[in-house]
């Protein structure tokens, strides 16, 4: 096991020490992050980088240790299961390095942007804005940490058509488990380039991301599709994302509302809307709507490409409502949204009360026809829905599988089904929780070969079915390569260390 950083204190670098940080508040806040379900032990410091330089000294001191420690980077802690801690060990603190401006550069001619890993989307995105050009693909929240996004994979409405983020991804700045200093890219240091993409952190620290633009359009024509009906709503969820570019929808998504949940987003409908929309959903067990986007320059076009893309869609008739936003607000939806109503959003505050036992699965689109009877009308039956179920579908080439992340083998088009839980005590985080291992149960009962996004196991034989053996056998092999200690990011309980080589967690539990 990794040593706990206190057996060495003294012999700390000064450079280094004098950006640790010991205050028992820091700490507890570094011990906790958006789900409040995970309670590890906490970190005994919390590094507050000024730079790039910073956490490769403190990897370099970490990795040349007679007693290594874990070390974990920390985006903005939106983690559900404490991926970003480091039990005993020091989490870096990546937005120290927002303190001293913006580390993103936008090249008009290149269309990149070069964004440090603590940046968050929002503020990238309202760079790149500045010079008339936007993300190809965009996560729904923008309040996230570009490095954290980019362990996972980053999805979301346009990735159907342009890939998660880390399909934008053109070169990348990482420190690895050594201390190291690379920049890798498809080209240069291949294997560490994709890795680290969807990588979870355990390959290195992402200081900066070149990341591919495109034009930013000047409107955005936004609509949500209500269905009553599954089938119809599915089949035209399915047909949309099988149209080439420029004839279907910019961005598709959609939500399972169901045992009459309502709707209640007043940045979006109107009183009238809502009253509509909740009647019908009174009247059924599950609603469904289909969330979509035309991107615009003219406002005749757009209209013109959405009349005829309504035509060829089966949703409730009367049910499509549609406002036309900015770009920025359009992307910013959901934290406009959150921001109306008030909800307090974890940002590293160890004050806020709710859990979140998210759930998120990608299901091939052949089974959803069993999550639908199974887990909707099945054991979701009498839930008293609190927090969103996200639903749609992707096509799988636009995943990259020389990255680490992960989809389901085999089908062309597979479905992002999310459970995103919102518990307001114990005892319901619980019940949701007992949901969650019922629906899993489920699944592998039917075998049904899903693949979790965000994924969260403990033992080396979840980790080796989920990435697949062959896949699983290459992560081993980029883990011994850079970072043979198993110092980066523990708190996803993949790796730790015994006699100073990197191991698959269960082996030495
Ligand atoms: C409200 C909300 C909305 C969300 N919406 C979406 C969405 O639309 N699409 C989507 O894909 N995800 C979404 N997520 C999930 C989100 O992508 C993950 O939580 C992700 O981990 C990013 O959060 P973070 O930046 O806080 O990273 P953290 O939670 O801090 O870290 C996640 C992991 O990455 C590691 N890490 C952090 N920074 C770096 C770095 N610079 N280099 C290397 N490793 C690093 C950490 O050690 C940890 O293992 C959402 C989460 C929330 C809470």
């Amino acid at each position: 096991m990794v040593a706990r950083i206190s057996q060495w204190l003294d012999n700390i670098p000064r450079g280094i020490a004098s950006k640790l940080n010991f205050d028992g508040d820091t700490i507890s806040r570094f011990a906790a992050d958006f789900g409040s379900i995970n309670h590890s032990a906490p970190p005994t410091a919390v590094f507050r980088p000024s730079s790039a330089e910073d956490i490769a000294a403190l990897l370099r001191f970490a990795y040349d240790s007679d007693s290594p420690f874990p070390v974990a980077a920390r985006g903005i802690g939106a983690s559900t299961r404490g991926q970003a801690f480091a039990p005993g060990g020091v989490v870096i603190d990546m937005a120290a390095l927002r303190v001293g401006g913006r580390r993103i550069s936008v090249s008009v001619d290149g269309m990149y942007v070069d964004a440090g890993g603590e940046q968050m989307w929002i503020d990238v995105l309202e760079e790149t804005l500045r010079h008339g050009l936007s993300l190809r693909s965009c996560v729904d929240f923008l309040y996230l940490s570009v490095g954290g996004t980019l362990s996972n994979a980053g999805t979301g409405g346009t990735v159907f058509r342009h890939g998660p983020h880390v399909s934008s991804v053109l070169e990348l700045d990482v420190i690895t488990g050594k201390g190291e200093m690379i920049t890798c890219s498809p080209e240069l240091h291949s294997d560490l380039f994709y890795g680290v993409l969807g990588g979870l952190g355990q390959l290195g620290v992402i200081t900066r991301a070149r990341i591919g633009l495109c034009s930013a359009p000047t409107r955005v024509r936004w609509l949500r599709l209500f269905y009553t009906d599954f089938d119809s709503f599915t089949r035209d969820q399915e047909f949309l994302i099988s149209l080439p570019h420029p004839a279907g929808f910019d961005y598709i998504e959609g939500q399972v509302l169901p045992n009459h949940q309502q709707v209640d987003d007043p940045t979006f409908y109107t009183n009238e809307d809502t009253e509509r929309i909740n009647q019908l959903a009174a009247e059924c067990d599950r609603m469904y709507f289909l969330e979509a986007a035309v991107f615009f320059d003219s406002t005749s076009e757009a209209d013109q490409k959405v009349e005829g893309l309504l035509t060829q869609l089966n949703f409730n008739p009367g049910f499509a409502i549609s406002k036309d936003v900015s770009h920025l607000e359009f992307l910013n939806r959901v934290h406009i949204e959150i921001t109306h109503k008030q909800i307090s959003f974890m940002t590293g505050d160890s004050n806020d009360t709710c859990f979140h036992p998210w759930l998120h699965l990608l299901v091939p689109r052949s089974r959803i026809r069993d999550i639908y009877n199974g887990v909707f009308k099945g054991i979701l039956q009498n839930i008293n829905p609190k927090g969103l179920m996200l639903f749609y579908p992707m096509n799988k080439n636009r995943w990259n599988d020389a990255m680490t992340a992960v989809v389901p083998d085999d089908e062309e088009v597979f479905y992002t089904v999310e459970f995103l839980w919102t518990a307001a005590t114990v005892e319901e985080w619980k019940n949701f929780e007992a949901r969650n291992n019922e629906i899993l149960e489920f699944c592998d009962r039917q075998a049904i070969k899903f693949k979790k996004y965000l994924p969260h196991y403990t033992t080396q034989a979840d980790w080796e079915r989920h990435f697949g053996l062959a896949k699983w056998e290459k992560f081993v092999q980029l883990k011994q390569k850079y970072d043979p200690k198993a110092v980066l990011s523990p708190g996803q309980q993949i790796f730790s260390v015994i006699e100073h080589q990197a191991k698959p967690a269960s082996m030495h539990a």
